[in-house]
């Protein structure tokens, strides 16, 4: 039986298991990126550790999710991030390069290479025909150490685009129409992998959009076969030798398939405060708008930004909207501003931001109270922008500046309709992205070669062995879609004490209950319950180091998100399912007890436990997770086991 493309690539990189969707597989990892709020994580991982290097082809360390320097906090993450990276062998993208997964796009990302990286949205390459997956930072660490990355083999989704797109439709409304389709819990355990002549039509840019966004439906990845498309990128980009044509084999067969026809598609968008809240645009036309962003990782390449300001060339945007333009990368700025479109954007109003993910995750450029926004970015959840209830709308870059250039929502068709010579910008991709390569500092010329750590820059908390007894107060009972932003918010204020375990703990679930955190504290630990999808959202690892920190033992869920779930085993906090009829009978406050062993239990492969509620009545938790998962939970977590391991040799 013939390959599906992902099968392929795992293929070549599998040392453990075989791909039988469902069970687990280890794979080799060639290259491996954090971001700064996670990467801090990861190299106090790796120094714990004690290895001298890294041991992946290709290790790169950006920075850019906070990279407006509030106090020293920052700054000094910032250089110890260079320092780690100088010290152990890792390239390093200074603040203000831009966002990792656009800045490694341009100049890493290779068909056929498998990419790990601490940030969800690390699958954005898979445009490419790259096999990137997100993971937490001590998984990254690990491999970047030479350890296997282990993944359950995903189901492989064959998602065949037909036709071609119409005017005003764009990539963006791809992969907002799978999210219609589908939703955000569509994805988990699959990989989506694009074929099709539709998915021949689109360039690498417009590729990546989807790639990038395919983690909103909860997928492992997503991946387009390799083309022309492919290697006329790579050639603008200078790195046409490392082209490689990858396709599924003819006869390959995948677990189900979604047929989209390009030519039916048009301007979508997400309502607030759910990616997959998606209307047609004109269903909320009339929407007064205050504020419109285009950047982010999703929408913030060139190709993005430049259908964007030949809408506004030679216009002006309504006077009571900030319309702020903040490009993915310093390559796409640069480009901008030597084609003159930085200034055509300036002269019709547009502020113009550093390379950054700031507004993405509420840093900078919060919306006003009471206002709606919208983003060209790929997620929604109520309160990311900074403000609670924040009315934040997603969206293509070309609705976005339609709505900039009318002051409300509005279908470009309609506005094109109106102006009489407002043209669909189309797609254009740059003759050569020349952009300069100064913000990128190589192995090679490394500033550093030892750790350099500031006051905030605290130690890796480690768990003790997992006890025979868990026994502990349902200290929160929360609903469905508790994201990571929920644990940990990423917010500024809280953020830069993201290298200082003690003092970041004290805001876990503050957007839930704000004495959460003292409340565990007062009860020396306990149990959290929640409904479906657990965790979703981001990698952040600091989303179970935080409550591991605060003695948070277990966590009864409906259902996890996979991210979160592998970070809930690598913190030594065990992470069981209950039933519908569980979760409402259980209620805030409840003692609730593991009846067997648990140390016990969990090492010998036990999936059922009973738990006891308030002494009173009686249920079934269940436990799926890996033999190595089970070990790794019995250890106190991945740290520990994985030090054990190098011990045993
Ligand atoms: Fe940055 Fe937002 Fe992309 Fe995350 S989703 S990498 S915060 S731009």
């Amino acid at each position: 039986m013939g390959q599906t493309l992902t099968e392929k690539i795992l293929d070549d990189h599998l040392v453990e298991g075989d791909l039988t969707p469902g069970e687990e597989i280890g794979i080799e990892i060639d290259q491996v990126l954090a971001q700064d709020t996670t990467g801090t994580m990861v190299w106090l991982q790796f120094e714990a550790l004690d290895l001298d290097e890294v041991q992946t082809e290709l290790a790169a360390q950006y920075c850019d999710h906070q990279t407006y320097q509030f106090d020293f906090k920052n700054t000094d993450d910032h250089r110890f991030l260079r320092s780690a990276a100088g010290t152990y062998g890792a390239y390093f993208s200074r603040p203000g390069n831009g966002i990792c997964h656009n800045v490694h796009k341009e100049n890493f990302a290779a068909p056929g290479k498998t990419l790990l990286g601490s940030d969800s949205h690390t699958p954005t390459p898979g445009g490419l025909g790259e096999l990137a997956i997100g993971a937490g930072g001590l998984d990254i660490a690990v491999a970047m150490g030479g350890g296997a990355y282990y993944v359950e083999m995903p189901e492989v989704v064959n998602v065949k685009l037909e036709g071609e797109l119409p005017e005003w439709a764009t990539a963006k409304d791809i992969v907002l129409e799978m999210l219609r389709r589908l939703s955000v819990k569509g994805g988990v355990g699959k990989v989506f992998e694009y074929t099709g002549e539709g998915a021949a039509s689109l360039t690498v840019p417009e590729r990546t959009t989807i790639t990038n966004m395919g983690t909103e439906l909860g997928a492992t990845s997503s991946i387009f076969e390799t083309d022309e498309q492919t290697k006329d990128y790579l050639e603008r980009q200078g790195r046409g030798d490392e082209y490689v044509e990858l396709t599924a084999d003819e006869d390959a067969e995948y677990a189900d398939e979604v047929v989209i026809d390009l030519a039916d598609l048009e301007p979508l968008i997400a309502k607030p405060s759910m990616p997959d809240n998606i209307v047609p645009v004109r269903e909320v036309a009339g929407e007064k708008v205050e504020q419109v962003i285009v950047g982010s990782c999703t929408n913030g390449g060139y190709e993005d930004v430049l259908p964007a300001a030949k809408m506004v060339k030679g216009r002006e945007i309504a006077k009571h909207i900030e319309m702020i333009v903040a490009p993915g990368s310093k390559q796409a700025g640069e480009l901008l501003a030597r084609q003159g479109w930085t200034a055509e954007m300036m002269a019709a109003g547009v502020n113009v931001s550093e390379a950054t993910c700031g507004p993405c995750i509420g840093i900078g450029h919060v919306p006003a109270s009471d206002s709606v926004s919208l983003r060209t970015f790929n997620r929604n959840f109520e309160g990311r922008s900074g403000i609670e209830d924040d009315s934040v709308f997603l969206c293509s870059p070309e609705v976005a500046a339609a709505a900039a250039l009318k002051g409300e929502i509005v279908d470009p068709r309609d506005l094109a309709d109106e102006l009489g010579d407002l043209d669909a910008p189309g797609i254009e991709l740059p003759d050569k992205y020349d952009g300069s390569k100064s913000d990128i500092i190589t192995p090679d010329e490394a500033i550093d070669d030892e750790l350099i750590k500031g006051p905030n820059i605290g130690n890796v908390p480690l768990k003790d062995e997992l006890a025979a007894d868990i026994e502990g107060e349902t200290l929160l009972h929360m609903e469905d879609n508790i994201t990571t932003d929920h644990i940990i918010p990423a917010t500024s204020d809280i953020l830069k004490f993201r290298s200082n375990i003690e003092r970041l703990s004290e805001f876990t679930l503050s957007r839930v209950d704000d004495s959460f955190a003292q409340r565990a504290k007062d009860a020396d630990g306990g149990v959290l319950v929640a409904g479906e999808n657990y965790g979703q959202g981001s990698s952040r690892e600091h989303a179970a180091m935080c409550p591991m920190y605060l003695g948070i033992e277990a966590v009864f869920a409906q259902s996890f998100a996979r991210i979160h779930k592998a970070n809930l085993f690598n913190f030594g906090i065990v992470p069981l399912t209950i039933d519908e009829e569980t979760y409402e009978k259980i209620e805030q406050g409840d003692d609730i007890a593991i009846v067997d062993d648990v140390a016990e239990a969990v090492r010998s492969g036990d999936e059922e436990f009973t738990i006891r509620v308030n002494d009173d009545w009686e249920a079934t938790a269940n436990l799926k997770a890996s033999e190595r998962e089970r070990k790794i939970l019995a250890a106190g977590g991945k740290l520990s086991w994985t030090k054990q391991q190098y011990e045993e040799g």
